[in-house]
């Protein structure tokens, strides 16, 4: 199925202009920043009127792909200080968010003085930091209280948030001790509830019926609150899966907003939703390229051994997964004579767990050919174990229409301090 998957020409151009480049064999990242515009906006106009899209920017925090998404989004999702200082040097300020449990004191007081518009608070004991952090600032918070919320058999995915035991938000049963809580902080004002239960959603029916399930709960949960008509924010997180397997088969997303629509028309008083979308955003536009250094048979099973690895793309091995590969021959036409055969597509590392992809059958590769990894926008390099075994760090290289640009390691990493 890989081979029947396009890669852009302004792609295959920005490849083949590096490798010429290269003077070992290649292993880098491309990203193509017109189709991750082209996608966002498409992802905001199919929302209905009044419903906003974040980008929670831990799916892929490079300065290139928060400034392509910035203008097409309502705003970001961040839960670090590093991501405040990444978010705050994008070249559109937009609104941003702070969530994420374990925050430090440090980063709250940060978050405020930058200007934050909401933190997502995790626990009681948030609460009272925050109070005291805001109060020592002289200035009234707006704050959402996240929910780990009891979910109704069958909504479950691989990777659950909430409906089970995890350090995510606060338990229904505690909700209302939370919401007296935030109540009770003289500098904290409730405005909303988060819910970010899964990830990896594949089916929009379900995603649906999860949504269905918190707009169903939202009269309720407001109604703990002391001043419910200042409570009008519904987050209901990211968690859109991406069909690693079958490219062509993706979530239906103006499905679902279609269907959030019709929801949202039957409610008395609507809250406002809010969606914080990372992989479904940012996950199209990465393709990860690693040259052939050998190929070899083992025991029966072929492997080619490529540049690069799990280290720098952990994301099928973090999911366990075979990634869809494409194959870029040097010489096409060698390549349509040679053998067809099922290939283990495997990196550098002295492990037998850097494996890229099983079962690949590929025609007539030798070595010197490019393979292309597509899907690998979303949580990819950034999660991955780069400096594993001294290898040097990949290059990412980021293609606009026009013109290519590309942002060493090390300057990507000095944008995370601060921009003075
Ligand atoms: C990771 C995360 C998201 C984004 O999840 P995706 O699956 O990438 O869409 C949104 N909200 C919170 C709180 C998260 O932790």
């Amino acid at each position: 199925m890989a081979e029947h998957f396009r890669i852009p020409g302004h792609i295959l151009d920005a490849i083949e202009a590096h490798r010429q480049a290269c003077r070992d064999p290649m292993a880098a990242f491309f990203y193509d920043l017109p189709a991750l515009a082209a996608h966002g906006s498409a992802m905001k106009a199919a929302l209905p009127s009044g419903v906003e899209l974040y980008y929670a920017i831990k799916a892929n925090s490079e300065a290139a792909i928060i400034d392509t998404l910035a203008p097409v989004v309502d705003g970001l999702e961040l839960s670090s200080g590093g991501e405040i200082e990444r978010a705050c040097a994008c070249s559109t300020p937009r609104p941003w968010v702070l969530s994420g449990p374990g925050k430090l004191d440090a980063d709250m007081r940060e978050a405020m003085t930058r200007g934050v518009e909401a933190f997502h608070v995790e626990s009681l004991g948030e609460v009272a930091r925050l109070q005291a952090i805001a109060a020592s600032l002289d200035r009234v918070q707006s704050v959402l209280v996240r929910i780990n919320p009891s979910l109704p058999a069958g909504l479950n995915s691989r990777l659950r948030m909430a409906g089970t035991a995890t350090p995510f938000g606060i338990d229904e049963a505690q909700l209302a001790d939370a919401v007296q809580a935030v109540d009770e902080a003289p500098n904290l004002m409730l405005v909303g509830f988060h819910v970010h239960a899964m990830s990896h959603q594949k089916c929009e029916q379900r995603h649906q019926r999860l949504l269905a399930f918190y707009l169903e709960r939202w009269p309720e949960w407001r109604a703990l609150a002391r001043h419910p008509e200042q409570v009008v924010q519904l987050n209901v997180g990211g968690g859109i899966g991406v069909n690693y397997l079958q490219p062509s088969e993706q979530f239906d997303w103006p499905g679902l907003c279609r269907a959030l629509e019709r929801r949202l028309s039957t409610m008395h008083e609507p809250p406002l939703v809010r969606f914080e979308i990372g992989r479904f955003l940012s996950a199209f536009c990465g393709y990860y390229a690693v040259e052939v250094l050998d190929t070899k048979v083992s025991h029966g099973e072929g492997f080619l051994v490529c540049r690069g690895g799990t280290h720098q793309f952990r994301l099928p091995a973090a999911q366990g997964h075979d990634h869809p590969v494409i194959h870029l021959p040097r010489d096409p036409r060698r390549a349509r004579e040679g053998e067809r055969r099922a290939w283990t597509v495997v990196g550098q590392l002295c492990t037998p767990k850097d494996v890229l992809s099983r079962q690949q059958a590929l025609q007539g590769v030798v070595v010197g050919d490019l393979l292309v990894l597509p899907l690998a926008g979303a949580y990819g390099y950034n999660i991955s174990h780069a400096d594993f075994l001294c290898h040097p760090r990949p290059d990412q290289i980021f293609v606009s229409a026009s013109r290519e640009s590309s942002v060493p390691e090390t300057r990507a990493q000095r944008r995370a301090e601060p921009v003075g």
